[in-house]
Order: C-alpha cells, then sequence, then structure tokens
C-alpha cells in the first residue's frame, strides 16, 4: 500500500484550515489566467474561504466577476486570503460570515450580496459538509443527520430560491457541488452520499422549472480533490492514500475544478448548457 502513499498523514477538526494543510493545497494563485469570460457579472460562492470555493472565487475574479462568498466564522484566515485574492484581481470581494443551516441566513447571503454589489448572475452551491465514520445509520444521531442534510441540501434549496428573481432579471445561473458519491456511494458516508445524489436530482429538475426564464442549472461532480474537508473529516488513513484509487492515480487540486464552474457560468461558452452534471473525477464514471 505505501506504494499508494499520497500524502503526510494528518488530522484537523472540522471546519479545517487550509495553512494546517500539508502540503497547502493549490487554488491557482500561480496559474489560472482570465478572460473576460464573466466581464461585470457578480457571483455568490458559498463556502468560498478554502478548498474548491476559493479556486472558483479566484478564477471567477480574473474572469472580471465581483465576488460575494460566505464562511463560518472560525475560517476568518481563510476568509481573509481569499478576499486578498479576489480583491488582487481587481474585482470587489464581499466575504460573509454566515452559517448557513437556517433560512434566515441563506436569505441573508442573497440579499446582501443584491445590496452591495447590485445584483446577482451567478449562484454556487458550494458549502458541504461530511464526517466519514466506520459505524452504520443505526448509530447515527440527529446531530449528525441535520448537520449534513442542512448544510448540503436546505441551505441549496433556501439560497437557490431566494436567488430566483434576481436571476431572473439578467438572466443568470445556478451551479451545484455535487460529488463522485452521489454515483459511487462510501458506506462510511452514507448521509453525505445521499444529499449528494438529491442535489443530481435536483438540478436537472430545477433546470427544467426554470428553463422558461432563461436561467440555466447544472451541477460538478468532483472526485477526490485536496482540500481541507479531507484531513479535516476522514480517516488519517485515507487521507494518506487519498485519491490514489482513481485512473489517473492522484487526488485533484482545487486549481483543476474551477475551469468547470467557469464553464457553466459562462453566459458565451455554456449558452445552451443546462440540466447537467459536469464530472471531474480523475477518471471515475459519473453515469
Ligand atoms: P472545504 O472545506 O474547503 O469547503 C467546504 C466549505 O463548506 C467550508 O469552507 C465551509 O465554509 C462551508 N460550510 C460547511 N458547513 C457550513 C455551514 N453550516 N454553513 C455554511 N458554510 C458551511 O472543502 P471542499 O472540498 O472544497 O468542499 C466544497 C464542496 O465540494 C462541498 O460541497 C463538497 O461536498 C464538495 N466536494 C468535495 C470533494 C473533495 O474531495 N474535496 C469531492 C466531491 C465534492
Ligand atoms: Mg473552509
Amino acid at each position: 500500500m505505501d506504494d499508494d502513499l499520497q500524502f503526510p498523514a494528518q488530522q484537523q477538526q472540522p471546519p479545517g484550515s487550509t495553512e494546517a494543510m500539508d502540503p497547502v493545497p493549490d487554488h491557482g494563485e500561480d496559474s489560472y489566467v482570465g478572460h473576460d469570460r464573466l466581464a461585470g457579472q457578480v457571483a455568490l460562492v458559498t463556502g468560498g474561504d478554502s478548498g474548491i470555493g476559493r479556486a472558483v472565487a479566484i478564477a471567477y475574479a480574473r474572469e472580471g466577476a465581483d465576488v460575494a462568498f460566505t464562511y463560518l466564522s472560525e475560517e476568518q484566515e481563510d476568509a481573509d486570503a481569499t478576499r486578498d485574492l479576489v480583491e488582487a484581481a481587481g474585482r470587489r470581494a464581499l466575504p460573509l460570515a454566515l452559517d448557513l443551516r437556517e433560512r434566515a441566513t441563506c436569505d441573508e447571503a442573497v440579499q446582501r450580496t443584491v445590496a452591495d454589489l447590485g445584483g446577482l448572475d451567478v449562484l454556487v452551491n458550494n458549502a458541504g459538509y461530511q464526517m466519514a465514520r466506520d459505524d452504520t445509520l443505526e448509530d447515527y444521531d440527529d446531530e449528525r443527520i441535520d448537520r449534513t442534510f442542512k448544510t448540503n441540501l436546505y441551505a441549496l434549496l433556501w439560497l437557490s430560491r431566494a436567488a430566483i428573481p434576481h436571476l431572473r432579471k439578467r438572466p443568470g445561473c445556478i451551479i451545484n457541488n455535487s460529488s463522485i458519491q452521489a454515483y459511487d456511494p462510501s458506506d462510511s458516508l452514507l448521509d453525505y452520499a445521499a444529499t449528494k445524489a438529491a442535489i443530481n436530482n435536483f438540478t436537472v429538475n430545477l433546470a427544467g422549472q426554470l428553463g422558461p426564464d432563461g436561467i440555466r442549472v447544472n451541477a460538478v461532480a468532483p472526485g477526490p480533490i485536496w482540500t481541507p474537508l479531507q484531513p479535516a473529516t476522514q480517516k488519517t488513513e485515507k487521507v494518506k492514500h487519498f485519491g490514489a484509487d482513481t485512473p489517473l492515480g492522484r487526488a485533484g487540486r482545487p486549481a483543476e475544478v474551477a475551469p468547470a464552474f467557469v464553464f457553466l457560468a459562462s453566459p458565451a461558452d455554456a449558452s445552451y448548457v443546462s440540466g447537467t452534471v459536469l464530472g471531474v473525477t480523475g477518471g471515475k464514471p459519473v453515469f
């Protein structure tokens, strides 16, 4: 198994921090080059402080968008770094410290984005929670079930609902962060995988509802990506070999996922793309 060693052993408490990771993830800081694909647009990215959300915030800013993003209050250091990266691209950043497990904070995230940045073109439902466990459903407590479903699913519905009237005016689009877990569920992530399968179903169904308004709805399904979520929620043994079981034989970098979010957001490139789930999995099937 040591042939498959991918990362040094490490463990964090959720939600996890970027600085504490070894190696620190690549969010495209030194590589992403924008081409005005989102010039003048406004995006709201949930969980934009770290991981895939930070890579999306950087890419969107370099493509010309102002970026509001949410984070948890424990993640202030990561949020400050994302804010600086968006501003370094010459765009406005709006960091929002909000726990999204309540309808009111989801409404607030949308309202403050529209009030401060002048509208909304792209809603990226990226925030997510998982906790890998060895036990079975009989041992899941309500707190765990609530945390997984409220973060991954309720918030996504509440945010999307609040955003629709604003998206209709542009018209804009919604991009959800799904997962390979929707197709190939791990029994240690029973509740999480179920939310991701629901997100896929919601994505195609909402695309049907909102098509007549010109609003596109899509999802990205990442495979194993090196973000704080992993050392914060997976067992050390799993972290050490994280990504080795993909056809490409390694974990992906957040910087390798962000371009999928750029493509789906781009009104020029993805004008006829709606109701689909784009896999970024290192070769694992997403059908
Ligand atoms: P991450 O830890 O960097 O990002 C997750 C973010 O979710 C956190 O930064 C946090 O701000 C936010 N969040 C968690 N609970 C929240 C709550 N109650 N209220 C508001 N925000 C909350 O990790 P990531 O891997 O970049 O995760 C982003 C998305 O990617 C998640 O939806 C995750 O399910 C999905 N995903 C990740 C992987 C992977 O291997 N890393 C694979 C497939 C899908
Ligand atoms: Mg974070």
